[in-house]
């Protein structure tokens, strides 16, 4: 059922044959998958020549043809979606509907970054003599793109749509705790007809990878999406070489429910969507204020979901929330929820590791913390929820405003102007305002602050992977 785990170079699926590699680890069952062969240095640089003949072949094919294979391989994945899913859940664990989810989302993205590859419009600006002034969109080249192990199709998505449809070529280190899905979702491209060197996926020691790629001069892009320490020694060796980059770094997005929402529907719509991927979402909701007139009942409503949440195995019918993915994620958990308790909180959902086999754990909410404790200051990335007060407008924008990160943000109102003032206050690259709704794939999604720069999905992610070129012609 799981994937025959390959390297993809210059149109070939390639195996172990001789190569350092690892084993991909279920964390419903702490049990071997498969293995994962890594990459040689020769291999990246078999990568990076099968990447120039693709970028010299992909950029002159006409954004018409482009969009045809691009259409095609959408349309494999959503036939092969059952078993594209399956392998999802398997090695990272989210309930298998979600998984689903993500896979037909992933071939929405390819569709409309398909179509969208169609309208890279320039335009001709008037002259002040007799010229003639041009401008165009040209693909900014071959692009080193590395994606992390939440969303293991989504991600490449992203990244994949938007440079193809821009004419570049990539090359694609996936993740390699969740490599299955990025290798079937890349066999559907395949088998759609890209051509050889368009396309290609390593896997590896993730450092020696990105170093070796990204130092040089050929690769004129990286994408990343991953944490913020890791984002940011990427950004610096990419400037070294003056290299364009995009940064999708974590963040810890605030929730802020006023007196005036309705609150069991506010704690029903966020808790659903806390739980999701086991928290394990750089978008997911982490920190709640709620006004103190509605606090209780919006406690009570979203507690009463967590303790209800049905914890399992994602392949389980039924299941809504997997495992965390790895062993180091039950260890991060454990550190803040013993922190916040330390500092005066009060665990009133969960609060511990699940069962002794799989890296399971509770859905938790906590409360009464303060401010500056680990789980209200640093990216839990699982599922803790910290719910405390709030008395203001003023001071809740104040402490939503206080970290460095500025990725997502919510808010629920009733009222029309709070919802107005609240969309402009909140210091986020997307904000939700009665609505969790913040990653499609025709609508921008990026950080501010420490959260990364640059947009994936909507005209921004394509424009991602285009160089503006000004022509004026006497
Ligand atoms: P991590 O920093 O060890 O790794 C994050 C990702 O970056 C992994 O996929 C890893 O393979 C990759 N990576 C690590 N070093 C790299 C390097 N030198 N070159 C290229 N890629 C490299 O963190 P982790 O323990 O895997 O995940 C936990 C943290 O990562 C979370 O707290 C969260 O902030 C962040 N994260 C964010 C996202 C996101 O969607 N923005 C996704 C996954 C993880």
């Amino acid at each position: 059922m799981y994937s025959n785990l390959q390297l993809f170079i210059d149109g070939q699926w390639l195996n172990g044959d001789g190569r350092a590699g690892e084993d991909v680890i279920n964390p419903a069952t702490e049990k071997p998958l498969a293995h994962l062969p890594h990459a040689s240095i020769a291999d990246l640089d078999h990568a990076l020549e099968a990447a120039k003949k693709g970028f010299a072949a992909w950029r002159t094919t006409s954004a018409y043809d482009r969009a045809k294979i691009m259409r095609k391989a959408a349309d494999l994945m959503r036939e092969r979606y059952d078993a594209i899913s399956k392998i999802l859940t398997l090695e990272e664990g989210k309930a298998y509907p979600e998984a689903r989810a993500e896979v037909m989302t992933s071939a929405d993205i390819i569709e409309w970054y398909a179509e969208e590859g169609r309208r890279a419009y320039g335009r001709v600006v008037p002259g002040r003599g007799k010229v003639r002034q041009i401008v165009v969109q040209e693909p900014v080249g071959i692009v080193a793109a590395f994606t992390p192990w939440n969303f293991p199709a989504l991600t490449p998505a992203r990244k994949i749509g938007g440079a193809l449809a821009a004419g570049c070529s990539l090359i694609l280190k996936a993740s390699e705790e969740t490599p299955g899905a990025c290798v079937e979702m890349v066999r559907c491209f395949a088998d759609a007809g890209l051509p050889a060197g368009v396309l290609n996926l390593v896997f590896g020691v993730p450092a020696t990878i990105s170093e070796h790629l990204i130092a040089k001069d050929d690769v004129r892009k990286i994408s990343f999406t991953g944490s913020i320490p890791v984002g940011k020694h990427l950004a610096t060796l990419a400037a070294k070489t003056m290299k364009r980059a995009t940064m999708e770094l974590g963040g810890h997005s605030p929730v802020v429910v006023f007196a005036d929402a309705d609150p069991e529907k506010s704690a029903d719509t966020i808790a659903a969507f806390k739980y999701r991927n086991s928290g394990q979402v750089c978008i997911s909701p982490t920190r709640f204020y709620v006004q103190e007139a509605v606090y209780d009942r919006f406690l009570a409503r979203f507690t009463e979901y967590a303790k209800a949440l049905k914890v399992g195995d994602g392949l389980e019918k039924g299941v809504a929330m997997g495992p965390l993915a790895s062993a180091r994620r039950i260890d991060v958990m454990e550190s803040f929820v013993q922190d916040a308790k330390s500092r005066g909180g009060k665990v009133v959902a969960g609060g511990q590791r699940r069962g002794n086999q799989g890296f399971f754990y509770d859905p938790t909410v906590i409360t009464e913390v303060p401010d500056d404790c680990k789980v209200m200051t640093q990216e839990p990335f699982g599922p803790l929820a910290p719910v405390v007060t709030f008395k203001t407008m003023d001071e809740v924008v104040e402490r939503a405003n206080s970290l460095p990160y500025g990725l997502a943000a919510y808010a629920f109102t009733g009222s029309a102007r709070t919802a107005n003032m609240i969309g402009e206050a909140l210091q986020s690259g997307m904000v939700g305002v009665n609505s969790i709704n913040v990653s499609t794939p025709e609508t921008p999604f990026g950080g501010v602050k420490e959260s990364g720069y640059g947009s994936e999905g909507g005209l921004e992610g394509l424009q991602a992977y285009l160089n503006t070129k000004f022509i004026s012609q006497a």
